[in-house]
């Protein structure tokens, strides 16, 4: 991947978050404390901020700053979540990028936000789309089909039960609404596929 390519991806990913700050907000006002929103955008701004050292380094160090700046400007559970996240993409990030490399790294950041949360799919988290996106990485989607899974996936989320998270203090009043983190994780893979689709034609 070449510089010009990671510095689209960061900023791709950084203004879809922040141009979707006050939908984010207005779902972790229904089943949480209303600050998803604020805090992504707080990290994101972060890491655009710094998008210019960020994408010169090779894509894993990369991976790695940006998710030690969500780290360090996110507040609530979100910001160690996306970071060990992307920290986790870095650390596990392939020599070659295939299809197999990427969703092993996918994988193992995965697994970084699992041990963090002590959280599994199904909680009406984040995972319930990164873990069905890894899936469909694994089984050979293409970005039209990864995109709407993680639509779907979000929506998914709007029936469940959440187990982990503020959300999970409201026990069955969580339910009927979507999780923001979920929609957040979604927002993120369409802004990918964004850069990934222009590229193609280019
Ligand atoms: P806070 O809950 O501290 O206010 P945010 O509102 O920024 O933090 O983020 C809430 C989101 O974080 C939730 O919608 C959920 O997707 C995610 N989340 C919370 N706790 C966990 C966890 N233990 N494991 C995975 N994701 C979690
Ligand atoms: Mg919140």
């Amino acid at each position: 991947m070449n510089q010009a390519t990671l510095r689209q991806l960061i900023a791709s990913v950084a203004d879809a978050v922040i141009a979707h700050a006050e939908e984010l907000t207005a779902l972790d006002q229904a089943i949480g404390d209303g600050d998803h929103g604020l805090n992504m955008k707080r990290g994101f701004e972060a890491v655009l901020a710094e998008v210019d050292r960020i994408a010169a380094l090779p894509p894993a160090d990369a991976l790695k700053a940006a998710g030690m700046a969500l780290v360090m400007k996110v507040g609530g559970a979100s910001g160690p979540l996306y970071g060990t996240l992307f920290m986790g993409l870095g650390k596990a990030w392939p020599a070659t990028t295939d299809r197999a490399g990427l969703a092993d790294a996918l994988a193992a950041a995965i697994d970084a936000v699992k041990a963090r949360g002590k959280s599994e799919p199904g909680m009406k988290t984040m995972l319930d789309v990164l873990a069905p996106l890894l899936a469909e990485l694994r089984a050979g989607a293409d970005l039209s089909k990864l995109r709407a899974t993680a639509t779907a996936a979000a929506e998914s989320t709007v029936p469940m039960k959440a187990i982990r998270g503020r959300a999970s203090f409201l026990g069955d009043r969580s339910i009927g609404h979507m999780d923001p983190g979920a929609r957040s994780s979604s927002l993120i893979l369409h802004a990918i596929a964004d850069v990934l689709e222009e590229q193609r034609v280019a």
